[in-house]
């Protein structure tokens, strides 16, 4: 705490407030490239997880990750859930991880048009994805942006992420829940689905059960119940299951809320909840130096220096891939052995 600056600290002191702008301050702060703000940010983070401890209150919120194909309703759904959520006196924030607004420079959820209602609601705290950075940036900070809402008194978090499957970085590993949401498809359209998309649900949701595609819905539905059985359960405590709802008659968000409550439960009663959320941070804490290491490696000057060279022999097959890439990491090693 005593190395965090005074304005930091004022604005770590108004989190609690109804006042988003500070926790947007701090979330700016994290999502910043600047050594001095990641300095700033990290002893923020690291302050408030100890506070959360140290209250008892980490295990209060419940972080939901929703996924799902383009078009299949996310948007839809999360304003008619956040709403509901908001309405049973939860606070919720939403977060978005977009791997192609990286490559196409749009935003999922810097489109206004967007969750207008929650946008509005004082219960609820929507940021828009950040478009700065790389891949690996946003997503390392989502984690901690996760803790600074819950830290502002946000008991439910929603991210929300498109183009699951192409991303290195799963948000499997920051969150408690993950739900993949699905429009109606006929058997065709369900052959081509990922794998490995539904293997890490904990929850299918199949959307716009509603008029004339309700009946669509409950094929959707009852194929997915199928396609389950048939699959290895993620964790020995929890089966996997299919439900349907209308993001815009809202029938069937209740149901979608309480069979996700009803996972927190279970999970928290096994101890899987607190195992994992452990287990989570320890593999983010090795893929931060993962990460670390290897951007200092890249940058290093006497590793620029030699890289040329080696790469063209490598090329030329005058010397060994596995061969010159030790020349390169000893080369980075140098001046640090002692
Ligand atoms: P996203 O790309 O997954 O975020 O999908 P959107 O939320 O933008 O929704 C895509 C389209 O599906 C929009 O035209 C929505 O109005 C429509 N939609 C979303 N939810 C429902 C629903 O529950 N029922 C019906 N009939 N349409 C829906």
């Amino acid at each position: 705490w005593n190395k965090i600056s005074d304005n930091t600290k004022k604005l770590v002191e108004n989190l609690q407030t109804e006042n988003t702008l500070y926790l947007s301050r701090l979330i700016t702060l994290i999502e910043s490239t600047r050594d001095d703000h990641q300095e700033q940010a990290r002893m923020v983070v690291s302050y408030l997880l100890q506070r959360s401890k140290e209250n008892n209150t980490q295990y209060k919120s419940f972080r939901i990750g929703i996924s799902g194909p383009p078009g299949a309703g996310k948007s839809t759904f999360i304003e008619a859930f956040g709403k509901h959520l908001t309405s049973l006196n939860h606070k919720v924030a939403v977060l978005a991880i977009d791997p192609s607004s990286v490559r196409s420079g749009g935003s999922v959820l810097g489109d206004k048009t967007r969750m207008v209602e929650l946008s509005v609601d004082p219960n609820a705290y929507v940021r828009p994805s950040s478009t700065r950075g790389s891949l690996g940036g946003i997503c390392k900070s989502t984690s901690d942006t996760i803790v600074l809402c819950e830290s502002a008194g946000f008991d439910v978090v929603l991210v929300e992420t498109v183009g699951v499957g192409q991303s290195e970085v799963s948000i499997d590993e920051m969150i408690d829940i993950f739900v993949l949401l699905v429009p109606p498809a006929n058997g065709d359209e369900l052959q081509g689905l990922k794998k490995g998309i539904m293997e890490s649900a904990d929850l299918i949701v199949v959307n716009k059960a509603d008029g004339e595609l309700l009946p669509k819905a409950r094929f959707t539905v009852s194929e997915y119940m199928s396609a389950l059985k048939l699959q290895r359960p993620k964790s020995e405590n929890w089966k996997a299951t299919v439900i349907s709802c209308s993001s815009l008659s809202k029938e069937g968000i209740d149901n979608v809320w309480n069979m996700m409550m009803k996972y927190k439960d279970t999970m928290l009663k096994c101890g899987e909840f607190k195992y994992k959320r452990s287990l989570q941070k320890e593999t983010f804490m090795k893929k931060l130096i993962d990460d670390e290491i290897v951007q200092k490696l890249w940058a290093d000057p006497n590793v620029q220096r030699l890289l040329p060279s080696l790469e063209a022999q490598v090329r030329e097959g005058n010397i060994s891939p596995s061969l010159a890439s030790i020349n390169i990491i000893n080369e980075f090693l140098k001046d640090k052995k002692d």
